[in-house]
């Protein structure tokens, strides 16, 4: 029985595709070991330590958990709409307080909902 790569000639580092037999895929070990069981739900809980947890949904610009979280449509960069709208306002150069990328105006940003959905799940109220 084969199993493994079958090998395209039009282009060396392609494969064609994948051939997988049930069990010829697996070493002699893998045949005979026990089964191993999935880990269970609660196993798979990770804890952050909240000053992690809150550098992740930070404002760059106030340094507080982002209200209101908007999203430059060019390079994907959160801040609280109140923030960037107010640098946007301020600034000689209407770019991306983040990476400099050009953000001309609130136009070229977006809300971010779904963001805003966690952070209010994360820190409610
Ligand atoms: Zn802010
Ligand atoms: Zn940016």
């Amino acid at each position: 029985m084969s199993s493994g790569r079958v090998w395209t000639n039009e282009h060396p580092y392609r494969p064609k595709g994948v051939e997988i037999d049930a069990l010829g895929h697996l070493s002699a070990y893998e045949l005979v070991r026990d089964p191993v069981a999935f880990p269970e739900e609660g196993d798979q809980r990770v804890t952050l330590p909240m000053s992690k947890l809150e550098k992740i949904f930070q404002c760059p610009i106030c340094l507080d958990v982002m209200n209101v979280c908007v999203a430059t449509t060019a390079c994907l960069h959160r801040f609280c709409k109140a923030c960037l709208s107010n640098h946007l306002f301020r600034a000689k150069e209407k770019v991306c307080p983040t990476c400099r990328k050009p953000c001309p105006s609130m136009r070229s940003t977006r809300k971010d909902e779904r963001f805003q959905g966690i952070i209010k799940a994360v820190f409610p109220g």
